[in-house]
Order: structure tokens, then sequence, then C-alpha cells
């Protein structure tokens, strides 16, 4: 054996578990394993997870937050005006700089897989060539997942159609959308069908900015899932953000949750940006803005979060810190029983993993050795304290490591890793 790690509990409270890891590889697992390895580590009985899993995130836009100059509404619309300011002064080369630092921020904090948004909308394809290089730089150590995003509105945008397919030619893995952004209802729905049919002849997944907005009249989700429907793509379909439905008229709700659920549409909410960005145009009472996760939750429906935004134009907050993003879809949702809060760590790993459809993904025999050691007994222990993060292991490997006595300080704020840095630097 390549790594043995000796009494650990799992997420599900098994417990004290040995993980016996060869060849990038869990391959035995069980209470006192008669094995030897190169290297053995104690759990001492804190939790050992399968990686965090980002769900929905803008890597293009991650960390150039104050440039050119800071959203001072600190609302959505600003956001992409400055973005739009922002792009036509992009270079590659910082953009893909900017990237690397925040994938060392995810490596330190778990963060293994994540699946990111990609504007398309600049002729030049800047960000969608930066990020596949991205891609396939970090792919030792990061499962990044790339979605064409036409943030201008395909329809709205001459030629967001035309690069949303260069896009994908050129190797972007997920067919992106933002239909409320479009000029009016039908032609949000337009653009909803045409994405929908292009992913069902390409035989690719989709995941779209789907009403992000208060407007509770917003139904586009709907269209999505009659789409996903008639085109047989369950499964591989997800709405983003969904933030109307916060708003919507229960009447109307109660015969939409079965529609998404039976359409077999993931729902991913994105805790910290919906409750800052929603609810702008109220005085008071204002409202959340997050979608109804518990009942999506309830009717059967895949719910993962997403970080979004790190340090950008919308957000200017953030560390790559999956914990910290469940730590607030439980507030924000309301999940203080103990199951819900189970299932606000599932947002962030299993059922997020399972949207992405990553293959051998678990703490089981026969999946990837990746998997993280948290200084904490339980899921819940874990979110609440944001745990430090003790050890951090891909295909077998230990790419990042706390000190136990940092992490039992509570240092968990900082990114420990230094040795992805230097594997990184090393591939190049
Ligand atoms: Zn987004």
């Amino acid at each position: 054996m390549d790594l043995v790690i000796r009494n650990a509990t799992l997420v599900d409270g098994r417990t004290p578990i040995d993980i016996a890891i060869a060849a990038g590889r869990i391959v035995e697992l069980g209470p006192r394993l008669p094995v030897q390895a190169a290297r053995e580590i104690d759990a001492g009985g804190d939790l050992v997870t399968a990686p965090f899993v980002d769900a929905h995130f803008h890597m293009d836009a991650t960390l150039s937050y104050g440039l050119p100059r800071v959203n001072a509404s600190g609302t959505l619309l600003e956001g992409i005006a400055l973005w739009g300011e922002l792009k036509p002064q992009l270079a590659q080369e910082a953009l893909v700089e900017r990237a690397l630092q925040y994938c060392d921020w995810a490596v330190a904090r778990g963060l293994l897989a994540i699946r990111t948004h990609v504007d398309v909308c600049d002729d030049r394809l800047l960000a969608v060539e930066a990020l596949l290089d991205v891609k396939r730089r970090v792919a030792p150590w990061i499962d990044l997942q790339l979605v064409a995003f036409p943030q201008d509105g395909l329809l709205r945008s001459p030629n967001a159609f035309a690069n949303l397919k260069r896009a994908i030619a050129l190797g972007v893995d997920v067919v992106g959308g933002i239909p409320h952004f479009e000029r009016t209802m039908q032609q949000g729905a337009e653009s909803v069908r045409l994405l929908c049919e292009f992913a069902a002849e390409r035989g690719l997944m989709v995941d779209m900015h789907c009403d992000e907005s208060d407007d509770p009249l917003s139904r586009h989700i709907e269209t999505l899932a009659a789409e996903t429907l008639r085109l047989g793509l369950g499964g591989r379909v997800a709405g983003s953000h969904l933030t109307s439905m916060h708003s919507m008229d229960n009447y109307y709700v109660s015969k939409l949750l079965p529609l998404i659920a039976e359409a077999g549409v993931a729902a991913i909410a994105n805790p910290l940006i919906n409750i800052t960005l929603q609810g702008r145009h109220d005085t008071y009472p204002k409202r959340r803005g997050m979608t109804r996760v518990p009942e999506l939750l309830a009717a059967g429906v895949p719910v993962a979060f997403g970080h979004d935004c790190v340090m950008d134009p919308w957000y200017g907050m953030g560390s790559g810190d999956m914990l910290e993003v469940a730590h607030m879809g439980l507030h924000v949702a309301q999940m203080t029983g103990q199951a819900a809060m189970r299932q606000c760590f599932d947002a962030v790993t299993t059922t997020a993993a399972r949207i992405l459809g990553l293959p051998d993904y678990g703490i089981a025999p026969g999946c990837h050795a990746d998997l993280v050691l948290l200084d904490a007994g339980d899921p819940v222990e874990a979110i609440r304290l944001r745990a430090a993060r003790r050890l951090v292991v891909r295909r077998g490997e230990i790419v990042s490591e706390m000190p136990a006595a940092h992490a039992r300080l509570g240092l968990s704020g900082r990114p420990a890793t230094v040795d992805f840095r230097l594997h990184r630097r090393m591939a190049e």
C-alpha cells in the first residue's frame, strides 16, 4: 500500500475506519486493516470526507475585485456592467494567473472539483482559451468543468450563439444560458429551447443561470424542465440560482416542484451571493431571495450549493471554502434540523459531485483516492467550525497538509498548501 489513514470517522458515522490506498485508488476500507503502507496517518477519530465540490463558480472573473473599480451599489446589474467594462481590458496571462492562484486556495481547502461558467460573449474567446489552459494545467489536482455561458444573453448579444458553439468545439464541456437576461419572457423561453436542442444534438449537459431575479413571474425554470422532458435530457440538466422561486406564488410552486422532479432537473443555489444580491429593490421586510431549498429536496430534486463568486465584480468576499458556503446555506434556508444540516454538507460534496457527473467519487473501495481529513468529528461540526483541513489527498498523494498544532489553534483561515504550488511549477 502507498498510504493508510487509520482511525477515521466517515460521513455516515462509521468509526474507527482504516482506509488503504494504492495506485491512486482506495483499495480497502474497514476497522483495523492488517496492511502496511509507505506512509500511515492517524486520523485520531477525525472526519474523512470525499473532496468538496463547487457546482457553480466564475473562474474567469475571480480575484479581479476592484478592477477597474469596485461595485459601488453592490448590485447584480452593476456587477454585470462592471464586468462589461473589464472584459476588453482582460489579458489572457493575468486571467490565467488569477485562476491558478484561486486553484491554490481551492486545493488547500480540499476543494478538488469545480464547475465554472466562462463568458463566451467576447468574440476573442479570450477567457475560454485561458480557462481551457487552466483546466489542462490543474488536471492532476482539480477536476475543472467548463460551462459556455452567454453572459450578455444568447439572443440579446449578436454573436453569442455562434461563440457558444465555437467554445464547445474548443473543448468546453457544458451548455450554459441566462434566459432571464434576454429582452422578453418570450425570447428567454426561446433561448432555453435553442440551447436544450443544441445540447441534445451534441449529447452535452446543460447548466443555466435561470431566474436570478426577485420577479415572481420569471418562470424560465418551467420551460427548462419542460424542454428537459421533451428532449429526454433528464439527469443532465441543472438550473442555477432559481431565486425567483423565493418570490413566487405558493400555488404555482406546488405545480412547479413536481415538474422539476419529474424532468430530472437538478438545482444549484448560491447562498453567499443570493443573500447579498437579491432583495435589493425591497425596503422592509427584505426578501432573502435564495431558492426554496428544503422544498426542492423534499420533492426529490437534488440541490447543490455553489460559491459562485470570490473577490470579483459581484462579491468582495470569499476564500474558496465550501464549508463557509454550506454554513451560509444552512442559515438562509433555515435548515437547522440534524438531517437538514447534513443535507447542507451533502450539497457541497456528494450531491454536487452527482450533478457534475464525477466518476469514481466517494470514500469506498474502487473510488479515486481523493479525500479530505477535517479537524472535526462529524459533518455538522465541520460546518459549525468551518473545520481546518488537516490533510488533502488527491489520487493517493498528499497535496496539502496542515500541522496538527496549527489545526488545533484554529489557524484554518489560511491556505496551508505549499505542495500544490510546487507541483504546479514543476509541471509547467
Ligand atoms: Zn453564476
